[in-house]
């Protein structure tokens, strides 16, 4: 398993149970897409891969992180700028009371939204249904189409519809931006909480190595949170993913006022600008860290980030899903083995499951 939440919590749990896991990563430092480094000249932690923002419902997993390294409070709060206005998101009450020059209240607001939604369609199939479906086609336009078409490189129509589920419709002027019930951002950043999860004596790490399938012979068991397809040499094609392009630049002080600006025209090449020394407002650097933010198509040398799971791609993921189901002595794990959009507390969730279905199945390892 690689050194990311999956791979760091399920080592854990087993090591913690008396086995003596191997941690083995391609990259040179762990946390993988989570990794956190404070950059040399300004001192601002920087989210190297793009912003991760804990947020979730889940206490147990909660407390499980703050176990490792306390988080520290933190409000996402996110804009987007379309035709020159800055808005706010998520979708709610003032962005649109000033998107459509109204002065509503909530129930106003609500049957506001409802005259223009498309209530023709009751089970949207897909990213662009949903969205006419809920909050009709001005706001699409403006807000979705265009940010998503950057974002994953294709028709709206062609993606699921649990895309957009992930961001809600207030009306109320609560702009933070997750509603969930615990939220922050680990004080010492994420590669020390990864750290942390890692420190047990019973667990060897090793970076800057890659894994080989072949590999699986000398392991009793094990827990790839590789991607899926790579794990079967892209035998039945490729799964398709995006990847992230950053263009990093500095800025002095507080540079856009936020920690991340969309930008919803699409003839702005970036999906958003992401300001880093938000993610830690505990701290007062002088200068500015900025992470311009493109998409494109990942290709075999890429760091793959989200999964694409187009409408029409489904059929791939079942044969992969079949023969990850069937190949014994393997669990696929985490975001890229599962080929899933996790957010980092479901991942953490499900490592925890993992590892303990997987004990509850081989008990009793000899402790070291
Ligand atoms: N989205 C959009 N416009 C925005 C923000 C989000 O169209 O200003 C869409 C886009 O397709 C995106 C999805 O909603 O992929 C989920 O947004 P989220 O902020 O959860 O994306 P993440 O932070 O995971 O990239």
């Amino acid at each position: 398993m690689g050194a990311g939440f999956s791979g760091a919590v399920i080592a854990r749990e087993l090591a913690e149970a008396g086995h003596r896991p191997t941690v083995i990563d391609g990259r040179d430092h762990v946390a993988g897409n989570c990794h956190t480094a404070r950059d040399p000249g300004t001192g601002v932690m920087v989210h190297v891969y793009g912003p991760h923002i804990f947020h979730t419902d889940d206490a147990e997993v909660w407390d499980y992180v703050n176990a490792h390294t306390p988080f520290r409070p933190y409000r996402h709060s996110v804009r987007t700028t379309v035709r020159n206005r800055v808005y706010s998101l998520p979708l709610n009450l003032l962005t649109i009371n000033q998107f459509f020059g109204q002065t509503l209240r909530p129930d106003e607001a609500r049957a506001y939204v409802e005259a223009r939604a498309d209530t023709s369609i009751s089970e949207p199939a897909n990213f662009e249904e949903q969205a006419l479906r809920f909050v009709g086609p001005e706001m699409y336009e403006a807000f979705f189409k265009g940010y998503t078409e950057k974002q994953w490189g294709v028709d709206p129509r062609e993606l699921p519809a649990s895309i957009l589920k992930r961001l809600p419709l207030r009306f109320s002027y609560d702009d933070n931006y997750f509603a969930h019930r615990f939220q922050g951002i680990p004080g010492a950043g994420y590669t020390a909480l990864i750290e942390s999860i890692l420190d047990h004596p019973a667990i060897d790490v090793h970076v800057s190595t890659l894994f080989q399938p072949e590999m699986t012979d000398r392991y009793g068991h094990v827990f790839w949170s590789g991607p899926l397809d790579g794990f079967f040499g892209y035998a039945h094609g490729r799964l398709g993913y995006r990847t992230l392009d950053f263009e990093r630049f500095e800025g002095t002080g507080d540079w856009q006022g936020c920690a991340v600006m969309n930008y919803g025209d699409r003839d702005v090449p970036w999906t958003r600008i992401t300001e880093h020394r938000h993610f830690a407002p505990w701290e007062s650097p002088e200068g500015s860290v900025l992470y311009r933010e493109f998409s494109r198509a990942c290709g075999p040398d890429d760091i793959p980030y989200y999964p694409i799971r187009l409408v029409e791609e489904k059929a791939l993921l079942a044969e992969y899903a079949d023969r990850a189901a069937r190949t014994e002595g393997v669990t696929f794990v985490g975001r890229l083995g599962t080929y899933r959009y996790l957010d980092m507390d479901v991942t953490i969730r499900d490592a925890l499951d993992t590892a303990r279905a997987f004990l509850d199945r081989a008990p009793g390892a000899a402790m070291p």
